[in-house]
């Protein structure tokens, strides 16, 4: 989509991003690592200064505020609940076509790998996509994505180009 992509290993290479996309992968791990390559405030910060901030699954467990069964904290910032692995085990995983506030062009085809749900919305926090039963997959709040899922699987890029229209939008409020 035309932007520049940087794998972010080390806290001083937050420094120079306009935003920040936390994939997915497994929580307790990642959160481990945060903390043992002193990720934990750097993180924080970053989000703490409004630039656009995407969890996708384990990501999104990372940003949340309360977890269900994380054995350590994550990041912890936007206001949202989230439960862990709440389909069951890998083998639970599934794709659902999903309608989407906000994104245009129809439904949209989630990949659920092991994902976790959004129990909670905090005030102010917005659910962009529910599934049948109104489980909240998708949350937004000013800076703040979530989602459970994983756009990144598929070749619709219609949730990185609504991640982007975020990213546009705080970097021209920022100058
Ligand atoms: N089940 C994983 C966890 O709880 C998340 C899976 C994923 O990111 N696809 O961390």
């Amino acid at each position: 989509l035309g932007h520049e992509v940087l794998e972010v290993r080390k806290p001083a290479q937050l420094d120079g991003l306009d935003a920040l996309i936390i994939p997915g992968g497994e929580s307790t791990t990642i959160a481990r690592l945060i903390i043992s390559n002193g990720f934990q405030q750097p993180l924080r910060d970053f989000c703490a200064s409004g630039r656009p901030t995407w969890g996708t699954c384990a990501g999104a467990i990372l940003l949340a505020k309360e977890v269900d069964r994380l054995d350590r904290p994550g990041i912890e910032v936007m206001d949202i609940s989230v439960k862990r692995n709440a389909f069951g085990r890998q083998v639970d995983s599934f794709e659902a076509d999903l309608a989407i506030k906000g994104l245009p062009g129809g439904t949209f085809h989630a990949v659920f790998i092991r994902a976790p749900i959004i129990e909670r919305l905090g005030d102010g926090v917005i659910p962009l996509a529910t599934l049948e039963d109104g489980t909240v997959v998708a949350a937004e709040r000013d800076n703040y994505l979530a989602t459970s899922f994983h756009p990144e699987l598929t070749h619709d890029t219609r949730f990185h180009q609504y991640f982007l229209a975020k990213v546009a939008q705080a970097t021209t409020a920022a100058v």
